[in-house]
């Protein structure tokens, strides 16, 4: 809102008071009284519409400007104060107790740069380009005076490391913090005592250490604690990185690490009560240490091995986790729910058939998928959103200006009172406010039509993933970056597998909220056929025989997969020899009606 249409020249009060002291003490009411009398004494008038203190904001870090004094710069910068402002404070150091640097940036460049008149109470001094100009010994006295400020809170700084080293030496003969932020959750402060206690979370930290030496990883610690009814400090579950960060922490030992005044760090022993013994804490150790040096880990980080991670679900839902055994001979996939019985289908040990997958990917009728109907859809919905932004965008915009064509003319008829300029000023400032946020939203939206209108149709996706899977097949699944590239550039295909059964062969694509199915049979050694629906195994020749040989399979699959956590012994190269069917699946093939012949 501008003020320029005021006959008497206005000028502001910036006071900043950086503790709750100052302001209980007379800082605020005195840094104000001062600006009124000097303005009865220059014939200026206090501006009562735009209050500008910052409390508890220091000057030394630059905090003030996030604050009311960034809020004056702004408005100073874009000439929204009227004519030559004027801006009272009580000494420099209110505005700044920055590096001599920063300071002048903020001071001379921010404020007098931008035509601010800054005027001192305390001294009487002004600071303008005009009277800088006029006399240049000023800038000097104000570099001094910024220097002066800064030094001032250096040394309060050094206080308050004085303060520390006495405050150390007290902890080190043995005198204990009853700051809660000096202990970890698992102990109160027991103000009777004149010590630490126990309190309900030291039974979970102790139970974590007892998990770990199970050998439970820290994720299975979590879920298993969590299980058992405990929950972390915000009452939720506990997480693996909870847990990961207690058996590192040191402090259930009794130390507590303290840094002395020069900056170095010891070690305290006893400090705290101990709730785990060393022995076990040790042995904790080892066992997270010799997981992370695993040679199977380093090898899993070296190389993507489940190149569809991230893409291809369980029928439950769940991400399906890569196993490799025997020095990578057997590679399968299991349901990362499987183990803590999460998983709803349970469907056991499924064979890693890499090749398949790919296979099912080239023969995909991508074209049909990526279909331009639904893009239609969603462009329509799109630009339907675009339209209700724009018309609320000019309604916000319009009553911020409503706002500020009242504000004038209430000044202009000198009527315009503290309260409704306060109220005025806050309407203006949340329709602004609203306006910014919904022109952001405005961006997204052009955004996401942007892409969808420059989206390559489908039957362009279609060739482009064909390309580039036949490509990798060709001759990239070896290599380790290869891999790595070809799931990343899965992952933002946007495009998710899920089983629909037991089998790698029956799958559900999904891109956005569409789905489409795709079936995969491995027909003999190094032939695989794919296509959208089971009713076309007929068509892909394949015989009832061919499906009753099939269910057998499945059978014996199932009495196998009973013997629930090892992976089975791969009898031949190819698991999968024909069309499978199961679950879903078998009931949709009992559907294919006549079968044809066997070729
Ligand atoms: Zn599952």
């Amino acid at each position: 809102m501008t003020v320029e249409s005021l006959a008497a020249p206005v000028a502001f009060s910036y006071q900043r008071v950086s503790s709750g002291q100052q302001v209980v003490g007379h800082g605020l009411d005195r840094q104000a009284d001062a600006a009124a009398l000097w303005c009865a004494a220059n014939g200026h008038q206090l501006d009562q519409q735009l209050a500008f203190s910052d409390r508890g904001r220091s000057a030394y870090s630059g905090r003030h400007l996030k604050g009311a004094l960034g809020h004056f710069l702004e408005l100073a910068q874009f000439g929204q104060l009227g004519p030559s402002p004027v801006l009272l404070v009580e000494a420099i150091d209110r505005l700044s107790r920055q590096e001599p640097l920063d300071a002048i940036e903020t001071i001379l460049s921010g404020l007098v740069g931008s035509g601010v008149r800054v005027i001192t109470l305390e001294d009487q001094q002004e600071y303008s380009r005009v009277t800088i100009a006029a006399d240049a010994s000023k800038l000097l006295v104000l570099v001094v005076k910024i220097q002066a400020a800064h030094e001032f809170s250096k040394r309060n700084g050094m206080r308050s490391k004085a303060n520390w080293a006495k405050r150390y030496e007290a902890i080190k003969a043995g005198q204990k913090d009853p700051s809660p932020r000096c202990r970890p959750f698992w102990l109160d402060w027991d103000g009777a005592a004149g010590d630490f206690k126990s309190n309900a979370s030291t039974a979970m930290v102790q139970r974590c250490f007892q998990l770990s030496e199970q050998g439970l990883g820290h994720a299975a610690i979590g879920r298993q604690l969590t299980a058992e009814g405990f929950t972390n400090t915000a009452g939720s579950t506990v997480t693996g990185a909870t847990t990961g960060l207690l058996l590192k922490d040191r402090r259930v030992l009794g130390e507590r690490e303290i840094t002395d005044p020069d900056g170095n760090t010891e070690t305290l022993q006893g400090y705290f009560p101990v709730i785990v013994n060393l022995g076990q804490f040790d042995r904790c150790r080892a066992l997270a240490t010799a997981r992370d040096t695993a040679p199977g880990r380093d090898r899993n980080s070296m190389r993507v091995r489940n190149l569809f991670a991230g893409v291809l679900r369980c029928p439950c839902g769940l991400p399906l986790g890569h196993r490799a055994s025997h020095g990578g001979r057997y590679e399968k996939l299991l349901c990362q729910g499987h183990l803590d019985l999460r998983c709803a289908e349970q469907v056991g040990w499924l064979n890693y058939d890499e090749e398949a997958l790919l296979l099912s990917f080239m023969a995909q009728r991508w074209d049909k998928f990526f279909s331009v109907k639904a893009d239609t859809r969603q462009q329509r919905e799109l630009e339907g959103q675009r339209l209700t932004l724009r018309t609320t965008l000019a309604k916000q915009q319009q009553q911020a200006a409503n706002a500020e064509g009242n504000a004038s003319r209430l000044l202009l008829d000198g009527q315009l009172g503290k309260d409704t300029a306060d109220m005025l000023a806050s309407t203006v400032r949340k329709a602004t406010a609203a306006a910014d946020q919904t022109k952001r939203q405005l961006l997204k939206v052009d955004a996401a039509l942007q892409a969808l209108l420059s989206k390559p149709s489908g039957k362009q996706m279609g060739e482009q993933i064909k390309t580039k899977v036949k490509a990798f097949l060709a001759d990239g699944r070896q290599d380790p970056s290869e891999r790595q590239r070809f799931n990343g550039w899965l992952r933002n295909l946007g495009v998710r597998m899920r089983l629909q059964g037991r089998h790698l062969s029956c799958l559900s694509w999904q891109e956005g909220d569409r789905w489409g199915e795709a079936h995969v049979y491995r027909a003999g050694a190094g032939k695989v056929v794919s296509d959208e629906t089971l009713a076309d195994m007929a068509v892909l020749g394949f015989s009832e025989v061919d499906r009753e040989v099939r269910l057998g399979e499945i059978k014996a699959e199932k009495q196998m997969a009973a013997k629930v956590g090892r992976p089975r012994r791969q009898a031949k190269p190819v698991a999968h020899s024909v069309g499978m069917l199961q679950g879903k699946a078998v009931k949709n093939a009992a559907q294919v009606s006549s079968p044809t012949s066997s070729p």
